[in-house]
């Protein structure tokens, strides 16, 4: 069995993904399809190569990282979003003012009150919901440092395309030149 698979110079990616030259280890982005051309650090020194298939997919560059976290999303991570959501908002204040004051007046005024001073149900409920809360925006946390992680992927993503391109241009510039002399 091939563990390693690679790709030759010349020959169409079969995936789209991530390629790493076999002799200085450059990483290079490839499309389904596209050709494989020469790693441009092992060219200038004139050794042979070819390309490694690493395990890293490849985001498509212009991808909007919001919807790419929402493809990704899901129910429960949209329910912790929704709670996080609300627990963030002013509403929430008031929902718990109205409703300690409510609780609070009720049993102090009534002769006989369901929860009486020193309130234990209200404590009990409200280190209940509490933790489930604290679990709540944690989990919206962590969310937050995948969405961080998958930014600096498709950040590192595009700095690749963009080192590539400015690569090709720079030699293409490079033959200009020299023809433009030649022709003189
Ligand atoms: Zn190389």
């Amino acid at each position: 069995m091939n563990r390693n698979p690679i790709l030759k110079n010349g020959k169409r990616s079969k995936a789209s993904g991530i390629y790493k030259c076999s002799r200085c280890g450059n990483l290079h982005a490839l499309i389904e399809g596209e050709v494989a051309s020469e790693c441009e650090i092992c060219r200038e020194k004139g050794r042979e190569q070819h390309w490694l298939v690493t395990k890293r997919e490849l985001l498509i560059v212009t991808r909007n990282v919001r919807q790419e976290v929402d493809r990704r999303k899901s129910r429960t991570d949209r329910i912790s979003d929704t709670i996080t959501d609300f627990c963030g908002n002013i509403y929430f204040v008031y929902v718990h003012a109205v409703w300690f004051t409510a609780w609070l007046v009720y049993n102090s005024v009534v002769d006989e009150p369901f929860d009486p001073y020193p309130f234990g149900m209200l404590t009990l409920v409200v280190s209940l919901e509490a933790i489930i809360l604290a679990t709540f925006i944690l989990m919206s946390q962590n969310r937050q440092g995948e969405i961080s992680e998958l930014r600096s992927e498709l950040d590192y993503q595009t700095d690749l395309k963009a080192e590539k391109n400015t690569a090709e241009i720079l030699a293409l510039l490079k033959k200009i030149y020299q023809k433009s002399r030649e022709d003189r």
